[in-house]
């Protein structure tokens, strides 16, 4: 393969070179048809614009994308196909949970499948690139594109971004996925896309939530929580990463080589592509850090930028950057290199065109593609949609109200999302349908027929009348996608404007509620969860949002999720989160008169990580070692604790394991969760969960940041979220 590589760089132009570090955006076989043609671009991003995850467009117009490969495969001098890139993020035409609500669910091989659907679905109509996983560990609620994330734990996020990479990648041990069996008949090909970790580096931090702020970390804070997610997916093989908007400590992510071509590129040995944010390059002048797009390019193919995502920098400059010796030679060949290596491995040179359709020569793209079938979700694609979106549901509270009963008497499904469709599919859905996902009106009228009452959505007085005739509401509120994802924070974490005083309303009335909250991220829910008799979080659920709600109120299913993100008290107990590290004066030190606690509220979360209920309970057993001294050198302890459903039903409980590393030369999280395990325990059933602890999970970056671990004192702490479990004390030996 590499030989290959070289073989066609040796033959390479320059002017070709630099072609393949430009990306355009959605390239017409006509419009671009020179540029294209004198291999001028390597790679088209198919999307409506700068913030595409806000907008649906009109889908992958299948033929107008091979229309465009053909010019390149077969006009342009060397032949070389282009890439085509789209955010597939949560699902593609089958919808499935926001990230988010994926992570809830605390399945790696959940999110592997869903990745592999979304990825036969994607590659089908030509698509082979996602900017997909989203791994900036999240712990600030007000940042709208925690819902594209998985969460704030660097162990969660990064083992179900390495699940994710495999699925759109295809699993090296699993074989090639066939997607002529997942995406219907006619379609065969590859079936996978290249994934892309994003957003290289620390953007969860933004300062105050507020999208593109710049950011305040440190190197060592990177290391032992930010970069971690990353380094997972890069060791799960992720072809590509995509730089951050934001800067870190002065530094936009753009024109930082330290981190990306120090770390990443050289430390790491990453040897895949680094692709710019959409005009990420040429935003280096907006920050201040470039004086116009000619410096912005040599910055950032400097600091280890191959691809320049529609700002013209790479295009319009690098060329004669390296001509006067401003830039290196050396710097655009190892850009195009990899770029090429990347479509050598991704197969694109024998497999160039979407399967799905492949046009004659000639054919007018533009005819075609408004005449071209859209693929419907199919029905076994549903089926995991489904499973999903079930996996995803938190339960918050319940009194005993659900699960449903079977013949309930009247119920009344209310609140701004009774009927809808499109908003459930959640931010960056851009090929979801709002006429393909089965709504909760639909679902609750087919349960209940004459039973079921549907009310308006307006959540206006004539709602209080119909609680009036109901026997139990069910009120949906929450928030609309539009108000998470890219560009949309905000500053007050409670329900939209006028939702409470609803709530509060229709509590009054003394009826049984249910709250379901659809959300794209913790939203500080106080008052709600006392008014309520049962609140529900169901993120943006996807496609099958109306039947998986409906049969998990009804208890044909159980919820299962468990918080990926700290639900806080407030805005103002920001941050609030298991990141949170050892102070000199710990807020545990009641005594201490300034001790860092709120003089007027407690600091404590109002829901902590790992948080979830579901339709049975379960009694933990006490904390089991099978040592309590750990040697550092090829050592490990079972730790293990016995589970006890002592419920009525069966039921999925989530064990978490936490570390805290009690002497270290920086200071470690007091409760960093470390692994899990997940056991399905039927009613009465004792199950074990056993986790094998090694050295390796009490590694970190020190003053220096050399990876080690220390000798010494550690926590472990295992329970049934971040704030209930039993701990015991070990000994790493040296
Ligand atoms: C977003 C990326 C996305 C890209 C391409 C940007 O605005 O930050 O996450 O992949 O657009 O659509």
């Amino acid at each position: 393969m590499e030989d290959r590589v070289e073989a066609l760089l040796a033959e390479m132009t320059l002017a070709e070179k630099v072609g393949q570090t430009h990306m355009s955006a959605n390239l017409d076989p006509t419009a671009d048809h020179e540029l294209i043609r004198s291999g001028g671009v390597g790679s088209s991003v198919l999307a409506s614009g700068a913030t595409a995850g806000n907008e649906r467009d009109h889908g992958v117009r299948v033929s107008a994308v091979n229309a465009t490969q053909r010019v390149a495969v077969g006009q342009s001098r060397l032949g070389i196909p282009l890439m085509f890139g789209r955010d597939v993020i949560h699902g593609h035409q089958t919808v499935f949970p926001i990230p988010l609500g994926l992570a809830a669910a605390w399945d790696e091989d959940l999110v592997f499948r869903t990745a592999r659907l979304a990825a036969a679905e994607a590659s089908a109509q030509g698509v082979s690139w996602t900017f997909a996983p989203m791994l900036d560990i999240s712990e600030e609620p007000r940042w709208g594109r925690v819902a594209e994330s998985l969460g704030e734990a660097p162990v969660l996020a990064g083992r179900l971004g390495a699940a994710m990479v495999r699925g759109f990648q295809g699993d090296p041990d699993a074989g090639t996925v066939d997607a002529g069996a997942l995406v219907g008949a006619g379609s065969g090909g590859i079936g996978t896309v290249a994934a892309c970790a994003k957003h290289y580096v620390g953007y969860g931090l933004v300062g105050g939530g507020r999208d593109y702020e710049t950011v305040q970390v440190g190197e060592n804070t990177l290391r032992n929580v930010h970069l971690r997610p990353f380094l997972a997916a890069v060791r799960a093989g992720c072809a590509t990463v995509m730089a951050a908007f934001t800067d870190v400590d002065g530094v936009p992510m753009h024109a930082h080589r330290r981190l990306l071509r120090e770390v990443l590129k050289d430390e790491w040995g990453f040897d895949g592509v680094v692709v710019a944010d959409w005009d990420g390059v040429g935003q280096l002048v907006r920050q201040g850090v470039a004086s116009d797009l000619r410096d912005a390019a040599a910055q950032a193919i400097t600091a280890g930028v191959d691809i320049d995502m529609v700002s013209g920098a790479f295009a319009a400059h690098l060329e004669e950057l390296v001509e006067v010796g401003d830039v290196p030679l050396a710097l655009v060949d190892d850009a195009a290199r990899r770029v090429l290596r990347l479509k050598v491995r991704r197969g694109l040179f024998e497999n160039p065109y979407a399967p799905a359709t492949s046009p004659e020569p000639g054919a007018d793209p533009l005819l075609s593609a408004r005449s071209e079938p859209r693929t419907e979700p199919r029905p076994e694609s549903r089926r995991l949609a489904r499973e999903a979106a079930v996996a995803s549901f938190v339960l918050l509270t319940n009194n005993g109200i659900l699960p449903l009963a079977a013949n309930p008497g009247r119920v009344l499904l209310t609140g701004p999302f009774a009927r809808e469709g499109e908003a459930l599919l959640g931010t960056w859905a851009l090929d979801g349908r709002g006429g393909d996902v089965a709504s909760p009106a639909s679902a609750i009228s087919a349960r209940l027929q004459g039973n079921a009452i549907v009310d308006d959505g307006r959540f206006s007085d004539r709602t209080l009348h119909l609680v009036r005739q109901a026997d139990i509401t069910l009120a949906l509120v929450g928030e609309h996608p539009s108000r998470s994802g890219e560009a949309n924070s905000v500053a007050d974490l409670g329900l939209p404007a006028g939702q409470l005083d609803v709530l509060r309303a229709m509590a009054a009335l003394c009826r049984p509620l249910v709250v379901v909250v659809f959300t794209g991220r913790p939203l500080d829910l106080g008052e709600v969860l006392d008014l309520a008799d049962a609140v529900l979080i169901a993120w943006h659920p996807g496609v099958e949002a109306g039947p998986a709600l409906i049969e998990t109120l009804f208890g044909d299913r159980s919820p299962a999720g468990r918080l990926p993100m700290t639900f806080p008290r407030s805005v103002g107990h920001l941050p609030s989160s298991t990141l949170a590290r050892p102070t000199g004066r710990p807020i545990e030190a009641a005594s201490d008169p300034v001790a860092g606690r709120y003089l007027d509220t407690l600091v404590v979360p109002r829901l902590p990580f790992g948080f979830g209920l579901t339709y049975t309970s379960f009694s933990y057993g006490p904390l089991q070692l099978s040592a309590s001294e750990m040697p550092l050198n090829g050592g490990s302890i079972e730790v293990s604790v016995e589970v006890t459903n002592v419920g009525e039903r069966t039921g999925r409980e989530v064990v978490q394991l936490y570390l805290h590393d009690v002497v270290a030369d920086v200071t470690r999280p007091l409760l960093e969760l470390a692994d899990w395990v997940i056991l399905e325990l039927a009613a009465g059933a004792v199950g074990t969960a056993t986790f094998t602890l090694t050295p390796a999970q009490l590694s970190y970056y020190d003053r220096s940041m050399t990876l080690r671990i220390d000798p010494g004192e550690a926590v472990v702490t295992v329970g049934r979220d971040a704030a209930n479990g039993s701990s015991a004390r070990i000994t790493v030996t040296g």
